[in-house]
Order: C-alpha cells, then sequence, then structure tokens
C-alpha cells in the first residue's frame, strides 16, 4: 500500500491543484461506484483506492504529508480503516464520515447536510414557539397555531402521479430513491439520479403537485397545552408536522414554551409563590389576608405575632405538574411593613410603648446591645 502513488491513482500531475484534485476524485469515484459495477471486485477495488488516495490528496496538511514521506505517513490508519471499516453498514445513523468525502459528495448530489431524500419517508418535523401568561401555562390553555406546511396532495393521492395513476418502481435504486456510495471507511446514501430520489418513475407527473405529492397549505392547529407547562417545555403534537412522502407517516409539531413572568406570582417548581407585606398591626395583632391564587382568593389567618420571613404553606393549591398530574403547593411568604414615616403622636405613642418594653428612647440599644455584649464578652 505503501508503494502506491496516489497521484497517479487520481490521474493528476503532482502539481496539480486541490480544485483538479476534487475533480478528478469526483469523476473516478462515479465511475468506480460499486452500485454502477455492482459484482465487479475490480471496480470495487479501485475505487477504495480513489478514496484512499482522495483522503490524503484531498486534505492540504494531509497532501504536505504525504508529498514530504509518502504514503507510510498513512499506512496505519487507512489499514486498519479499510480492514475493519468496509464494506460496513448502510450509511443512515451512521454518522462517522470522513469529512472531505462527505463534504464533496454533498456538494457533487446536491445534497444537504445530513438530509437523506428518499422514497416512503416521515415528514419533517415542525417546531414553533408559543409565548403563554403565567395563568395560562398554569392552568392550561386551548391555542391555535398558524402554520404552513406539506400536505399530501388530493388529486393524485400523494402519489404525484396525474389522477393517481400506479407508479412504475426505479430500477436503478429498487424504489428507495437512494444510491449506496462507499469510501473507504464509510457507506453514504446519496439521491438516485435516474428518479430523482422518488424511488419510482411517474409516467404523467400529477399537475396540481408537479407530482412531489405534496401541496403547502396555510393551517390552523388548535390544541390544548397542557396545565402546567413552563419555559424550555416541548410539547409534542404527533402528526401535525409536515405530510410524510409516497405513504409515509406525516412529521410532528412541537411547541417550545415561553412563560411570561407574573406581576405578582413567582413558580418555584410546582409551587405557586405570592409574597405579602403584614402591616405592624396585622404582624403584632393577627388578622385574616384574602391571598391571590390561581383560582379563587385563598383566605390566610395571620396569627398573632407573626415574624417577617415566615413562610406558609397551603398543599395542593400551587401548580400541576403535566407529568405527573399532581399539585404543588401554595407558598406564601410573609413580610412585615416597618413605618418610614411617623407623625408626633404616633412617635409619642411608640415612645410609649418602648418604655413600657423597657427600651429606652432611641437608643435602639436593647436586642441588638445584648447580642454585642455577648460577642464582646466572647473576646474577654
Ligand atoms: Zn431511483
Ligand atoms: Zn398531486
Amino acid at each position: 500500500m505503501s508503494s502506491r502513488d496516489f497521484y497517479s491513482i487520481l490521474g493528476v500531475s503532482r502539481s496539480a491543484s486541490a480544485d483538479e484534485i476534487k475533480k478528478a476524485y469526483r469523476k473516478l469515484a462515479m465511475q468506480y461506484h460499486p452500485d454502477r459495477n455492482p459484482g465487479d471486485k475490480a471496480a470495487e477495488a479501485q475505487f477504495k483506492s480513489i478514496n484512499e488516495a482522495y483522503e490524503v490528496l484531498g486534505d492540504p496538511k494531509k497532501r504536505q504529508v504525504y508529498d514530504t514521506v509518502g504514503a507510510q505517513g498513512f499506512s496505519e490508519g487507512v489499514e486498519g480503516g479499510f480492514s475493519s471499516g468496509f464494506p460496513g453498514g448502510f450509511g443512515r445513523g451512521g454518522g462517522n464520515f470522513g469529512d472531505a468525502f462527505s463534504e464533496v459528495m454533498n456538494e457533487f448530489f446536491g445534497m444537504g447536510s445530513g438530509a437523506s431524500s428518499s422514497g416512503r419517508a416521515q415528514g419533517e418535523h415542525i417546531l414553533r414557539q408559543v409565548d403563554l401568561s403565567f395563568e395560562d401555562a398554569a392552568l392550561g390553555k386551548e391555542i391555535s397555531i398558524k402554520l404552513a406546511r406539506w400536505e399530501s396532495c388530493s388529486p393524485c393521492s400523494g402519489n404525484g402521479s396525474k389522477n393517481g395513476k400506479s407508479v412504475t418502481v426505479c430500477s436503478n435504486c429498487k424504489g428507495t430513491g437512494l444510491i449506496r456510495v462507499q469510501q473507504g471507511f464509510f457507506v453514504i446514501q446519496k439521491t438516485c439520479g435516474a428518479c430523482g430520489g422518488e424511488g419510482r418513475i411517474i409516467s404523467e407527473i400529477c399537475p396540481a403537485c408537479s407530482g412531489k405529492g405534496r401541496i403547502s397549505v396555510d393551517r390552523t392547529i388548535t390544541r390544548s397545552i397542557p396545565a402546567g407547562v413552563t419555559t424550555g417545555m416541548r410539547v409534542r403534537i404527533p402528526g401535525e408536522g409536515h405530510a410524510g412522502l409516497q405513504g409515509g407517516p406525516s412529521g410532528d409539531l412541537y411547541l417550545d414554551v415561553s412563560v411570561k413572568p407574573h406581576p405578582v406570582f413567582i413558580r418555584d417548581g410546582d409551587d405557586l409563590v405570592v409574597e405579602r407585606n403584614l402591616t405592624l398591626m396585622q404582624a403584632i395583632f393577627g388578622t385574616t389576608l384574602e391571598i391571590p391564587t390561581l383560582g379563587a382568593g385563598y383566605p390566610l389567618k395571620v396569627d398573632p405575632g407573626t415574624q417577617p420571613g415566615t413562610v406558609r404553606r397551603v398543599r395542593g393549591k400551587g401548580i400541576a405538574n403535566p407529568a405527573t398530574k399532581g399539585m404543588g403547593d401554595l407558598v406564601i411568604r410573609l413580610n412585615v411593613e416597618i413605618p418610614t414615616r411617623l407623625t408626633r403622636e404616633q412617635k409619642e405613642a411608640l415612645e410609649r410603648y418602648g418604655e413600657l418594653a423597657g427600651e429606652a428612647p432611641h437608643s435602639g440599644s436593647a436586642p441588638d446591645g445584648g447580642l454585642f455584649s455577648k460577642v464582646k464578652s466572647i473576646f474577654d
């Protein structure tokens, strides 16, 4: 293998440009392709050689190494690859194509990367973003989505033939619409040239869909979004994507959910969180508050002497979990609003309270002072 001359295999001079090498490779790869030479071992061997040569010469870095040290610079990887990888499975799902090779083939056959146009195939999926209000996301909502999608052509029942007349299976690809392309390590698929990837030959094409079997239709899809969805969730609506090809199943419609924030409610997992401020009097003497929820208000009994930062939890009054259908809790965070502006009378009343509570007026020293002296005593 190391004695082979990659330049002569591709039939180019040592000074050939990258473009010339690529062109030569395409031509030879097509000529010796196993699908064009079924059962021809010599052609298959030639096809391997061509790919081996191009893998090196098609890569400027590898070509430079080859020009300097010759083919032995690559013998290990190339041999290993051939013995273990050839002929390999069908390309679909393998994914690990040689970069240069798939690039050239994609360019040559006009394939988008990863695309495989074949005969019977599932329709493409459609992805849409839906923006929901906080309440709609939490409670569930019926929404309508406008789509332009491919649907099966009714005059031909999706087979692309005028009046739905039967079609002939393409003999070149045996109806698959795909031809296997083998390259040393890998096998990829390309569109069949004889039928344009359709897998069959249509004598008279359907005028409504130009033989595609599908027509673009504006459609409004109405569906219920389950209660409890949140930002980042994806809702799948099976079968509402593009129609399949030649009787293949339709793709799915996927909705990426985005939920707007709410001025009052916060969501924490499945919990519905509400923050409420108590007045000083409410905190001291207790009260009953009407707490907003997603349904009817919840009457919360606030105990006398409620501390700032108190958290009250009401089981099962939160948000539905769309997966488990369980309900989260209503979580109420209570804070106490300290008055900042006092009238003279209010001030006097509070000073009087301070005296009764044993606090010197304006000193603020009772609880904190006590704490400081305790801390200080540790260091004494
Ligand atoms: Zn074909
Ligand atoms: Zn049609």
